[in-house]
């Protein structure tokens, strides 16, 4: 059965296993709980305000969520946008879901900015190593409080974790 195959998976799985430290308080990036969805400030902080939303679920693909369920991950993911554009004022928001590495559906949603010499580039490839640049940690508090305060307005049935 589909549903053994996704919970056996899970059992092995890199985000579902981010799932379970969230669930526990234990995830020092956490920002909120959706309905249907964990979602975190991202580790690649070059892009100031990057962010990974994680299905709560897991499933490879979109499409194995149910219907309602996937519309409803999407709207999240539109509420997210809209949250670190209010926030960032980038140029324009970069929304990847891949999985290659972790096969558990997940978006990235990447600011881009006009001072980033390889904007037109997708974020992949600039180096590992720039792009995983951390933030001042007053920083950091500072934009996950404005992210917080943004989804509450955005998406009323955030919980602010
Ligand atoms: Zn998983």
């Amino acid at each position: 059965m589909a549903a053994e195959r996704d919970a056996a998976a899970g059992a092995r799985c890199g985000i579902c296993a981010m799932i379970e430290r969230l669930a526990a308080s234990e995830f020092p990036d956490a920002i909120a709980e959706l309905p249907r969805s964990w979602l975190i400030l991202g580790d690649a902080q070059f892009y100031r305000g990057y962010c990974v939303i994680l299905a709560k679920r897991h499933v490879r693909e979109m499409h194995a969520l149910p219907r309602g369920e996937a519309h409803e991950l999407l709207d999240e993911l539109i509420a997210v946008g809209k949250a670190i554009e209010r926030v960032t004022a980038p140029l324009k928001l970069n929304y990847e879901c891949l999985g290659n590495q972790e096969p558990h559906v997940h978006w990235h949603v990447f600011p881009r900015y006009a001072d980033d010499r390889m904007r037109l580039e997708p974020v992949w490839t600039r180096p590992l190593s720039e792009r995983k640049t951390p933030l001042p940690e007053s920083d950091r508090q500072a934009l996950i409080a404005a992210l917080r305060t943004e989804l509450r307005t955005l998406l009323p049935a955030a919980r602010i974790v």
